[in-house]
């Protein structure tokens, strides 16, 4: 319910300007965010990397109606893709990109966002690696995964997301369960109605829980992007299971979060991969960490009323 609501008052442009010009803002975005420039994410990339870690970068946008925008934030990708390349941080696929279509210009046309992505994709092939499209709210997800099976005939390795609150998850999941697609299965960070989506917490739970089935019985590449203790161990029993090899299925975290974990699970043989964002538009991704953690929130909401 608070989740709901802080999701909804964040579109507020009087919300916005208070949290962005607060000054205990700041400590708070660091601790999930890069950096604001190409350099910073790179560095952030080799440090992670020299820790045994995977790497999928995130340059913040969203919701772009503007193409100048929309190409600027493409021509970025392109940019870092080199940038990782000449530093030999993609090889073997160690650091990749995800990309939200909304950033590139799904809310301009689909055939916008689609050429943008392509040419993300072939930025990504020429460094050695792979793009994933991140999943946005309930409305895009048709045209986005519409876009990944189109540019799959030249990209096999473009990757795509699904979130486990929306009702469709599990019959998605069984779609793209085909050998070699790589699929992200997340929870969901949008705050989507009842008609699409599970909205109390044990049923998107369980919705995850069977879609990780779903992923983990097919022949696929899955890539488990949750910090949840309970699934985390879910996945592991599976993978014993269903007798997959560690290097068949990836774990997923996001950067800041449970960085213990993330190296004990790395440390132990699995391919453990960190989502890391960057750039100067953080607000809506803060927004939507903020929302995940009420004990981040109290904290958060109690810095903004000091004056320190
Ligand atoms: C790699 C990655 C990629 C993602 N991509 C997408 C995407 O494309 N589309 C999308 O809608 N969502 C995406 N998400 C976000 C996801 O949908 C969830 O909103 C988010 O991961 C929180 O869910 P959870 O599975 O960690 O479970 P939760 O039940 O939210 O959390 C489980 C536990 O994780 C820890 N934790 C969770 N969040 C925080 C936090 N903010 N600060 C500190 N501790 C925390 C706590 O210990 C908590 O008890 C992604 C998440 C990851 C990890």
């Amino acid at each position: 319910m608070l989740r709901r609501v802080l999701l909804a008052a964040a579109a507020s442009p009087r919300l916005r300007q208070l949290i962005t010009a607060a000054p205990a803002t700041r400590a708070i975005v660091d601790s999930y965010v890069a950096g604001e420039t190409v350099p910073d994410a790179v560095r952030v990339t080799r440090a992670l990397r020299a820790a045994g870690l995977l790497v999928s970068l995130d340059y913040l946008g969203e919701d772009t109606k503007d193409p100048a925008q929309a190409t600027a934030v493409t021509d970025e990708y392109v940019h870092l893709l080199a940038r990782l390349g000449a530093e030999g941080l993609t090889r073997g696929g160690a650091a990749e990109v995800s990309v939200k279509p909304t950033a590139v210009g799904l809310f301009l046309d689909a055939g916008t966002a689609a050429g943008n992505i392509a040419r993300i994709c072939a930025a990504a092939a020429e460094a050695g690696t792979t793009v994933t499209l991140d999943a946005e709210e309930h409305a895009v997800i048709e045209p986005t995964l519409q876009i990944a099976a189109k540019l799959r005939a030249e990209h096999p390795d473009l990757g795509c997301v699904v979130q486990a609150c929306l009702r469709r998850a599990e019959a998605d999941c069984r779609a793209l369960a085909a050998h070699g697609v790589r699929v992200r299965l997340c929870k969901g960070a949008y705050s989507e109605p009842d008609a699409v989506a599970f909205t109390a917490r044990r049923d998107v739970d369980r919705s995850y829980a069977r879609c990780l089935r779903a992923l983990m019985n097919g022949p696929g590449y899955p890539m488990l992007a949750t910090h949840d203790p309970r699934l985390i161990q879910i996945t592991e029993s599976l993978a014993l299971l269903t007798g997959r090899a560690p290097d068949s299925f990836e774990y997923q975290m996001l950067y800041g979060i449970r960085p213990t974990e993330q190296r004990r699970l790395a440390n132990a043989g699995a391919r453990m991969r960190v989502y890391v964002p960057y750039g100067g538009d953080w607000y809506a991704y803060l927004i939507r960490r903020l929302a995940e953690r009420p004990a981040n929130l109290a904290f958060f909401l109690r810095s903004l009323g000091s004056t320190k």
